[in-house]
């Protein structure tokens, strides 16, 4: 069948830039899905369906309803949940799946990480820290962080976290990346912040929040990632996602 129908499972900017390549073509129908978590998520030039699918069953009734050729993966690293429905749906269904997903952030030979290996574990270690922390993990997340004592917290979001965190003393920001070197460090010093957590989303446009903190000496507590399932194929730039779109794309003509 011509042409191919793909499910874009989104949420990231690389799902966006893919969005914006893929929109004008003829030989692919996109269905963009978002989770709907984001209360203005930005306006994409494909057709966009918004919400969960209820589980790996509704995602499986999905490609089959919609006839979905191939599915791109290219939600979040941390976002494990869709992701492994994502692999379970299309293991049952026999639609091929794909992952898009940036490479993790590296430590540099001048920077000295603390590792967590999720985040009750970076909740477990701030105590021995610091005092003044800046919780770099969405608005979603800020629950393992709420039986830490006595800290000063600074917390970025898109949105305000609803309902709000059980801290005693915290202060709001909600801004969407990317942000610059010199708004970091201007953020890390004015509310004094000795520990930075964050989760290794990866990607070039928020790595300054890391350089800010090597700058200012600031401690950095990096929650790693969680495993990925199984796909089909794998890809970290969306370029190399679409050279293999083209080519996948001529197999399905000849097949069609
Ligand atoms: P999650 O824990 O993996 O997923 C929870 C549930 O939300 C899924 O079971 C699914 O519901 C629904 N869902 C998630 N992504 C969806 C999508 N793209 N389309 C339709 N339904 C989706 O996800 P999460 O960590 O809450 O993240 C939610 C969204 O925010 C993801 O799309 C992700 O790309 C984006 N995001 C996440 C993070 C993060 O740190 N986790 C950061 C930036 C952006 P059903 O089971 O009902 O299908």
């Amino acid at each position: 069948m011509w042409p191919m129908r793909l499910l874009l499972l989104g949420g990231t900017r690389e799902a966006r830039l893919l969005t914006e390549h893929l929109a004008p073509r003829m030989d692919v129908t996109v269905i963009l899905s978002l989770a709907g978590v984001v209360r203005r998520a930005p306006r994409f030039g494909v057709s966009t369906r918004i919400g969960g699918f209820g589980g790996v069953a509704g995602l499986a009734d999905y490609l089959e309803h919609e006839a979905i050729d191939l599915v791109i993966d290219a939600t979040h690293p941390f976002a494990a949940g869709i992701s492994a429905n994502a692999a379970a749906a299309c293991g049952q269904t026999g639609v091929r799946l794909w992952r898009l997903m940036r490479g993790p952030w590296r430590e540099r030979a001048d920077e000295h990480w603390i590792t967590a290996r999720d985040a009750d574990d970076a909740a477990a270690r701030l105590p021995m820290l610091g005092e003044r922390v800046f919780l770099s993990v969405g608005a979603r997340s800020l629950a393992p962080f709420e039986s830490v004592p006595c800290k000063h917290w600074l917390v970025r979001s898109i949105d305000a976290p609803e309902p709000p965190p059980a801290f005693t003393h915290w202060r709001l920001v909600t801004a969407r990346g990317p942000f610059d070197h010199a708004a970091e460090v201007a953020l890390l010093r004015e509310h004094a912040i000795d520990v930075l957590v964050t989760k290794n989303s990866g990607g070039s446009a928020m790595r300054a929040k890391l350089d800010a903190a090597r700058e200012l000496g600031v401690t950095v507590l990096m929650i790693a990632r969680p495993g990925v399932p199984a796909t089909n194929a794998a890809f970290d730039t969306v370029e190399a996602l679409l050279a293999a779109l083209a080519e996948r794309g001529r197999d399905h003509v000849g097949a069609g």
